[in-house]
C-alpha cells in the first residue's frame, strides 16, 4: 500500500455555520450538487457553467455578487451552500516579493502556500499534505509529522487565496488588463502530492479547467520524491509536468537523504521517468538536485547524473541547500555548485541555479510552517 494514510474527503467541505461549500467539487460533482439542490434537469448544465465562472474565472467569494443569477436565486444558494476561503493566520511578504500565507481550514490543520514573483511569470508553490511522511533527512517538513492529507478543497483554496491577495481576477487589480499575477503552479510545498494522488488529481482538474482558471498542464508541476508505482499514474491521469526529488546518483547516498529510495531505488525511478507518458523535448522532466557539501556534489558525482539521465529529455535544477536549525547539512560552496552545473551544461543539460526566495520569511525550499510551528513553540515555552 503506497497510500500511508487512508482520508476519504467529504465530497462537501463543510463551510462556514455548517454550510456546505461548493468549492473543490469537479464539475460533474456541482452538477450533481446542484440537482440534489432542486435545479431542473434541463437548467443543470447552465447553473453548473455559470457558478463555474462565478468561481473559479472571477473568483466570486459570495453568492450576491452573481449577478446574471436571479436574486431569488442567489438567496436560495446561500442558505445552503458556501464559498468561504480557509481562514488566513498569516500573510509575510519577503523583501524579494516573494509571499507566504499560512492557511487554516480546520483545528491544527494549517498549511502553506508560496507565490513567488520572477521578471517573466509568477508561480504559485503549493501544499499538497499537512506534514509529511517521507522524512528526508535535509528538508524541514520532514521533520514534522503526517497530520493528514489536503482535500480538494483546501488544494484549489490556496491559489484562491493568492489571486484574492493578489488580486489576480480578470476585471480587478492586476489582472484587469489581461495579465496574470499567477501563470504557473508547482505542487512543491509541503507533502508528497502523490500520496495524495486523488484530492491532487481533483484538484489540478479544477484549476486546469478551462472555463475555470484555465491554467494548462503545461504550467503546472507537480514534484515527488519518487513514489514508482504512482508515476506511469500521474502522466496518464493528471497529465502535468513532472519534477523528481533525486538529490543524489547513488543508491547509497540516496537512501540516506530521501528514505522512500529503500523502497523505489534510482534504477527503478529512473525506468519510470524514461517512461512516463507524454515525455518529450518540449515537455521534459525537471531532476531537482540539492546541492549538500561533501555529501552528493563532487564532480564525479555530476558525471554519474549525465549518465543516469541518459535518452531522458530532462533538465536539472540544482537547489542550494537551506540550512534550518538542527540540520546536519551545509550548503556546497558556491563554487562547487558552479562546477557541478558546468559538467552538467557541458553534457547539454539545462542546470539552473535555483535562487534561494523568499530566505527572510522561512517560504524557501522545505521550510514551510517551520516559522509558525517555531512561534507556537516558543509561545508553549
Ligand atoms: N514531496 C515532494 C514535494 C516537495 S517539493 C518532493 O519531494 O518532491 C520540495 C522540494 O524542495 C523537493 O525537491 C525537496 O527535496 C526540496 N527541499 C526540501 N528541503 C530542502 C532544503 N532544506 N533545501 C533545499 N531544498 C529542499
Amino acid at each position: 500500500m503506497d497510500q500511508i494514510l487512508e482520508y476519504e474527503p467529504p465530497l462537501n467541505h463543510d463551510g462556514e455555520g455548517g454550510l456546505v461549500s461548493l468549492l473543490g467539487l469537479t464539475k460533474a460533482q456541482l452538477t450533481e450538487e446542484l440537482s440534489r439542490f432542486g435545479v431542473e434537469q434541463k437548467a443543470l448544465r447552465m447553473r453548473t457553467a455559470q457558478l463555474w465562472q462565478w468561481m473559479y474565472h472571477r473568483g466570486a467569494a459570495d453568492f450576491t455578487d452573481m449577478t446574471t443569477i436571479s436574486k431569488d436565486m442567489r438567496r436560495e444558494l446561500s442558505a445552503v451552500y458556501s464559498l468561504a476561503r480557509p481562514e488566513i493566520v498569516s500573510r509575510q511578504i519577503s523583501e524579494d516579493g516573494t509571499r507566504k500565507w499560512l492557511l487554516r481550514s480546520a483545528p491544527g490543520i494549517e498549511y502553506e502556500t508560496v507565490y513567488i514573483p520572477e521578471e517573466s511569470r509568477g508561480t504559485l508553490c503549493v501544499s499538497s499534505q499537512v506534514g509529511c511522511t517521507l522524512n528526508c533527512t535535509f528538508c524541514h517538513t520532514g521533520t514534522q509529522k503526517l497530520v493528514r492529507n489536503l482535500t480538494p478543497y483546501e488544494i484549489v483554496a490556496q491559489l484562491l487565496i493568492a489571486r484574492d491577495e493578489l488580486e489576480d481576477w480578470p476585471e480587478i487589480g492586476v489582472g484587469a488588463d489581461g495579465t496574470r499575477a499567477i501563470t504557473n503552479i508547482v505542487m512543491m510545498g509541503m507533502g508528497e502530492p502523490l500520496y495524495n494522488f486523488d484530492n491532487v488529481k481533483t484538484a489540478l482538474e479544477i484549476i486546469s479547467d478551462g472555463d475555470g482558471f484555465a491554467l494548462s498542464k503545461r504550467r503546472i508541476t507537480l514534484s515527488t520524491a519518487g513514489v514508482v508505482p504512482m508515476i506511469p499514474k500521474c502522466g496518464e491521469e493528471i497529465g502535468v509536468l513532472l519534477a523528481i526529488s533525486l538529490h543524489a546518483v547513488r543508491d547509497e547516498t540516496r537512501d540516506k537523504l530521501v528514505p522512500l529510495n529503500k523502497k523505489y531505488p534510482i534504477a527503478e525511478l529512473m525506468e519510470a521517468c524514461r517512461n512516463y507518458p507524454g515525455l518529450r523535448n518540449a515537455n521534459r522532466i525537471t531532476f531537482e538536485y540539492v546541492m549538500l557539501k561533501g555529501v552528493n556534489d563532487s564532480l564525479a558525482e555530476a558525471k554519474e547524473l549525465v549518465q543516469l539521465l541518459k535518452g531522458i529529455p530532462a533538465k536539472v535544477n540544482l537547489i542550494p541547500f537551506n540550512p534550518w536549525p538542527g540540520a546536519q547539512y551545509e550548503c556546497s560552496d558556491w563554487e562547487q555548485i558552479e562546477a557541478f552545473a558546468e559538467v552538467l551544461m557541458k553534457a547539454g543539460y539545462a542546470s539552473p541555479i535555483r535562487t534561494p526566495r523568499g530566505r527572510d520569511i522561512l517560504a524557501a525550499c522545505g521550510q514551510l510552517k517551520s516559522a509558525s510551528e517555531k512561534v507556537r513553540a516558543s509561545a508553549r515555552r
